[in-house]
């Protein structure tokens, strides 16, 4: 047996109106002549908060496009644009949700690591720390701040590039950044902490440090989705905790039959992780019976669309590439359904399920 020796974040700071002290934070990894770069949200462009970020010298905020998700041919682009017009630079700040968090992780890194971003997905393949970076996070629920991982589409695979110089140097979680989400999306990467947990406690991995935290951020979904009335303040602070401790939850297990699967719908129909997730998870009763229904729950309560016959119009070739691509994804299935997995989620069965979509 060997044990996960984990890197964590190195600095975080909590509460509302957090994102105030960040001058003052990024004060003392400033460089002469360097800027700061400030990869932020396209959701922000025009916005009060960007009046807010403290530019200093020749810092730069870069607007970034998150229509999809992130790519290695942009990540590329963007650190290839600020070698030219920078040569170095201080760091990188990311502000916004999981996507954007990706792309400052994986240009922090493709600073100074030769090639391209493609070129480490996979384990542990990156070969020199990337320049400071920072995660501030706009959205509540993929754990992006708190992981040793940046998901990244690249020409042959979708995998991200996980490695001890992934994780962020500091995060700034301020509860306040969220407070414009619109209920679906909010709903759908928030569902993304709720499934973490689920898949997880349910898991085969399971020990007590992931425990731990995915109790603790499993009642933090609850609070919010289902025990309160209207969403207040209290529900932004509750789910960026959720989001926090459903990341270091996973950190030390795994995710499960949901994100498997979703992870081929991803490659092959560009269906973004949350709410490609939640079309996945109302489908898995025979996997996670009580985690289902009390999703359904949510769905209902929270007045939710989760979108359905998706896969309707696919051919049999395009059905065999997203099976490829979920059952590629061997520790999610492991942690999911015990060594003897591959006798219960054959082929035809995992057919019968993306038929279902
Ligand atoms: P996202 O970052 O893709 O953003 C979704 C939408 O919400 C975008 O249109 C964005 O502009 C908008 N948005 C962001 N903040 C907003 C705000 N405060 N108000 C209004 N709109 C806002 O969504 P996400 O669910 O946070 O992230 C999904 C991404 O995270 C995927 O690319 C996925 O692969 C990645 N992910 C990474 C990890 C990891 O460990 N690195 C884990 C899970 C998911
Ligand atoms: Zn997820």
């Amino acid at each position: 047996m060997k044990f996960r020796n984990f890197k964590m974040v190195g600095y975080v700071v909590y509460g509302r109106g957090s994102f105030n002290q960040l001058d003052e934070i990024l004060a003392p990894q400033r460089k002469e002549n360097k800027p700061m770069i400030f990869l932020v949200d396209h959701f922000f462009e025009g916005k009060p908060l960007v009046d807010r970020i403290p530019l200093r010298g020749n810092d730069r905020v870069i607007f970034a496009d998150v229509t999809y998700e992130p790519k290695t041919i942009y990540v590329d682009s963007l650190a290839q644009l600020l070698k030219d017009e920078f040569g170095q630079i201080s760091g990188v700040i990311g502000i916004g949700g999981g996507s954007t968090m990706d792309l400052a992780k994986a240009v922090s890194l493709m600073m100074n690591n030769p090639g391209s971003s493609a070129d480490y997905q996979g384990w542990d393949l990156v070969k020199h720390p990337g320049v400071y970076k920072a995660g501030i996070p706009t959205l509540s629920g993929t754990g992006a701040e708190v992981s040793r991982t940046t998901v990244l589409t690249g020409p042959t695979k979708k995998l991200g590039m996980n490695s001890d110089f992934t994780p962020f140097d500091q995060i700034v979680l301020d509860p306040e950044l969220t407070k414009d989400a619109p209920a679906n999306q909010r709903f759908y990467t928030g569902m993304d902490c709720y499934i973490h947990c689920i898949e997880s406690l349910e898991g085969t991995y399971l020990n007590e440090f992931s425990k731990s935290y995915g109790e603790k951020a499993l009642q933090l979904c609850r609070d919010v989705f289902v025990n309160k009335e209207t969403w207040d303040d209290d529900c932004d602070d509750k789910l960026m905790m959720a989001s926090y401790a459903g990341g270091m939850s996973i950190a030390y297990s795994q995710v499960g039959v949901a994100h498997a699967v979703s992870y081929g719908l991803s490659y092959l129909l560009g269906t973004k992780h949350g709410i490609g997730n939640c079309i996945v998870m109302n489908h898995l009763e025979e996997y996670y019976p009580k985690g289902v229904k009390e999703f359904k729950h949510m769905v209902e309560k929270n007045n939710i669309d989760i979108p359905a016959g998706i896969c309707k119009d696919l051919t049999e070739e395009d059905f065999d590439k997203m099976m490829n691509v979920s059952l590629g994804m061997k520790p999610l299935w492991e942690n999911a359904l015990g060594k003897d997995w591959e006798t219960i989620m054959t082929r035809q069965k995992l057919r019968e399920l993306y038929g279902k979509l």
